[in-house]
């Protein structure tokens, strides 16, 4: 094996109603909207990025706002939490903001040595507040109404829930470069070779549980950064020799992705760190406008009257 993952590049998740989508990550959690685009393989609905200032990979959570749809069935065969790195000492704050927003969140825990809280958004989805200092690509927003000391560094960990853990833990470790760090409360860790935003992946092996299905305030998809086509078409080399079905690259504009199903079922995606989110915006004005894609761009009149209005929430201090 020549070719590593680098952590979490992006997770995509569905929500319901995209206001209330936005107000949630935007007004209270206080990420930036860097892109607000649609589904490219459903363009009547949003697709929203939500990252640090600047898009960083491993800051980024997506969403399809599919509000007619049903909510999502935890269970394996899907991952059923993210966690958000926060520096040490940030909970205090975070747990006064959600009383303040109403924010249900649940009693503290220890994972893997780090304090940990979690909660859920107003769809359903799992997440969790993880205390840890480690090293990160993370640029501040100014202009969100979390404090720059308090605000979400990018993403921690995924959960994935697995009826055998095996075939899973081979891929990790074998094709994708992961290293197996150790066992904490049943759950697994595996780290991604570089670090960085969203560098472990925990797993769990419940064989009992039933399978899991898409819906609303359930994990779509994770992907994992690669650095350049080179490295992408390598990692789907070695997804391809477990005798996994990998798609053929698809340009997402903003990078290039490669899909395939892991053993346990959970939807990946390899995803290249570039080009990035600037690439049709201006820094300064990520995320104001509805951004298509080149080949959609024909389309824009009819994909604006199809899709509901969204409006940035009022900052909220
Ligand atoms: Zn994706």
């Amino acid at each position: 094996m020549n070719h590593s993952v680098h952590g979490i590049h992006h997770v995509t998740c569905i929500a319901g109603d995209p206001q209330e989508n936005l107000d949630f990550y935007v007004g209270v959690l206080g990420l930036r909207l860097v892109k607000k685009s649609v589904n490219q393989d459903a363009p009547d609905t949003y697709h929203l990025f939500f990252a640090d200032a600047v898009g960083n990979p491993g800051t980024d959570l997506t969403f399809f706002p599919w509000a007619q749809m049903e909510p999502a069935r935890r269970g394996v065969g899907l991952a059923n939490e993210i966690s958000f790195a926060i520096p040490v000492g940030a909970l205090d704050f975070w747990r006064e903001r959600f009383d303040a927003q109403q924010v249900k969140y649940d009693a503290e825990e220890i994972r893997f040595g780090e304090k940990t809280v979690t909660f859920r958004d107003p769809h359903g989805l799992p997440l969790a507040l993880v205390e840890s200092n480690d090293a990160r690509d993370f640029v501040a927003w100014d202009a969100s109404p979390v404090p720059t000391e308090f605000q979400l560094r990018g993403m921690h960990a995924v959960r994935l829930w697995e009826r055998a853990l095996a075939p899973t833990a081979k891929l990790l470790t074998e094709h994708l470069g992961m290293t197996y760090i150790g066992e904490d409360n049943g759950w697994h860790r595996y780290g991604a070779d570089g670090g960085g935003s969203g560098k472990w992946v925990d797993a769990q092996e419940l064989p009992s549980e039933r399978r899991g299905a898409w819906g609303t305030g359930g994990v779509h998809h994770v992907a994992w950064r690669v650095r350049d086509d080179a490295e992408q078409f390598g990692v789907r080399a070695q997804v391809e020799s477990m005798g996994l079905s990998p798609t053929p690259q698809i340009d997402r504009f903003w990078f290039r992705s490669v899909y395939f199903k892991e053993p346990g079922g959970v939807l990946f995606e390899l995803a290249t760190d570039g080009p990035g989110f600037d690439r049709d915006e201006d820094m300064s004005h990520l995320g104001e406008q509805l951004i298509l894609p080149p080949w959609l761009e024909p389309h824009r009149a009819q994909i604006e009257a199809m899709l509901p209005p969204l409006e940035l929430p009022r900052v909220k201090a």
